[in-house]
């Protein structure tokens, strides 16, 4: 059985039967059939079932979003916010599917030579909990428009949201089997992987987790895309306007509890404005109010798991331990309710430099200039997202080059956005989401030519 947790209070919510042998079968034969219709339907089609699924979601939202903030303990605020932002994408990819995937005529000596994009068949999406609908959909809704089914692998803490998005497909009308939720435990993943009926998978979640996943989908010859763990810079120069830096520091660092690829692990602030730009950040971080994530008042929840929570307490003593100063935050959580922590003269070497810290934890790095902060951030195994904040702007176009990351977000939020490839480089991953790059990740690109 999988069972949820609210870790907010560590009450019981569900137990959930584990998929069998004879079931997943089931659902692989339904995914296979499935495909053969949905494929067939003209894009069109299948871009009226995703605005549907779009409308539907907005009507949902506050059923999708109490379910979430129970089994994950993001607030229901940021949860909402969440189904939110899939719907508005199921509206994106519904009014841009068409261009995206229409043919593309090259000019050669042949009569007529072109690319077609055409649909792969059943893809795997295994997902993790810190974004239960929005991680998942980001990869459904481009995958399925292009001619795709989807089998759902989600992480065993949110099995209802798992369940609540294959039944979202269904109320929308969807044919059967065209996006199935699979209650299945890890060694299952290699089973599914060598099954010919799986073409291909893509995995949100932590390096090891992708590792392991990649490994064997190499060996099957099946195509992959990872998104996986980060440990962003947040580099803050001389002349940055650092009220906004700080609030959206802040912000970037502690929504979701600090669970997030993208949040802004590591503010690497040049020595001249670190004084200031430090207490704008305490400041900020004196706001954050914990407590119930149903509670509107509240703006920080729990973390999702007991285990994460340890995992963070130990980074952040092992950083302590190595010479790093706690200026505010304490260790006495209770449960996964975890204060947000702010440490200082944290450096290479210490965990909470190399490696990804998953909760509300934001360190300060000192930089003595640009130079050294660009060298800090890239002084990192990981290569997902960035930001920059600094007034000259021919300069950041020219630093965010030089930033060794999937994204670079100058005096903004990093965050996705359906409009814009997301993804990463060195450990953080392989593979592009989102956007006209994201849609072409799970499609044949095939060449035509005609004598
Ligand atoms: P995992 O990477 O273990 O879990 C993410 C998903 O991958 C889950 O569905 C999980 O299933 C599955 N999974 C795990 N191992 C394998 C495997 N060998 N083969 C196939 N699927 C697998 O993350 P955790 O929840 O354990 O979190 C640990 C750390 O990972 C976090 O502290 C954070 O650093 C990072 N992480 C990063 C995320 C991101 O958005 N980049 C998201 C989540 C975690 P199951 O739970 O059943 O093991």
């Amino acid at each position: 059985m999988f069972t949820s947790i609210n870790p907010y209070n560590q009450r019981k919510l569900k137990a959930y039967r584990l998929d069998t042998g004879n079931t997943i079968e089931r659902k692989l034969k339904q995914a296979d059939r499935a495909f053969a219709d949905w494929s067939a339907l003209s894009l069109r089609e299948r871009t009226d079932y995703l605005r549907k699924v779009g409308g539907y979601l907005n009507t949902e939202k506050q059923r999708y979003a109490e379910l979430m903030s129970a089994e994950m303990g993001k607030t229901l605020r940021e949860a909402v916010a969440e189904v939110e932002k899939c719907a508005a994408a199921c509206t994106f990819y519904a009014d841009h599917a068409e261009a995206f995937l229409a043919d593309e005529f090259i000019k050669t000596e042949a009569q007529a030579s072109f690319i077609t994009y055409q649909p792969v068949g059943a893809v795997l999406a295994i997902m993790p909990w810190n974004y239960p609908f929005w991680q998942v959909m980001r990869f459904a809704i481009p995958g399925l428009i292009a001619g795709n089914v989807g089998l759902l692998k989600h992480a065993p803490n949110v099995s209802g949201c798992s369940l609540a998005i294959e039944e979202l497909f269904r109320a929308c009308g969807l044919p059967e089997g065209v996006f199935q939720s699979l209650l299945v435990d890890v060694p299952v993943v290699e089973t599914l992987l060598k099954d010919r009926r799986v073409k291909a998978v893509t995995l949100t979640g932590s390096g090891r987790a992708g590792s392991s996943v990649a490994s064997i989908a190499g060996r099957e010859i099946k195509k992959s895309v990872l998104e996986l763990g980060g440990s962003d810079a947040l580099i803050v120069l001389a002349d940055a306007d650092l009220d906004k830096a700080a609030e959206v520091a802040v912000k970037s660092r502690m929504q979701n509890a600090g669970q997030s690829c993208i949040a802004a692990k590591r503010f690497i602030v040049e020595k001249s404005v670190k004084k200031q730009f430090t207490e704008r950040v305490l400041d900020q971080i004196n706001q954050i109010k914990q407590g119930d994530p149903m509670n509107d008042a509240t703006t920080m929840g729990p973390m999702a798991r007991l285990d994460l929570a340890d995992s963070i307490e130990r980074q952040c003593r092992d950083t302590l331990a190595k010479g790093a100063k706690l200026l505010t935050g304490d260790m006495k959580r209770s449960g996964c309710n975890v204060a947000p922590m702010l440490l200082d003269k944290v450096k290479p070497g210490m965990a909470a430099f190399d490696e990804e810290t998953f909760g509300p934890l934001a360190v300060l790095i000192d930089a003595r200039d640009e130079a050294d902060a660009i060298r800090l951030a890239n002084q990192s195994d990981f290569g997902l997202g960035s930001a920059l904040w600094m007034q000259d702007l021919d300069k950041a176009d020219r630093l965010a080059r030089q930033i060794q990351a999937g994204s670079v977000f100058v005096n903004g939020l990093m965050r996705s956005d359906a409009r814009v490839p997301f993804g990463g480089i060195k450990t953080s991953g392989f593979g592009r989401e989102l956007s006209e790059i994201g849609i072409k990740e799970f499609v044949n690109v095939k060449t035509i030519w005609i004598e």
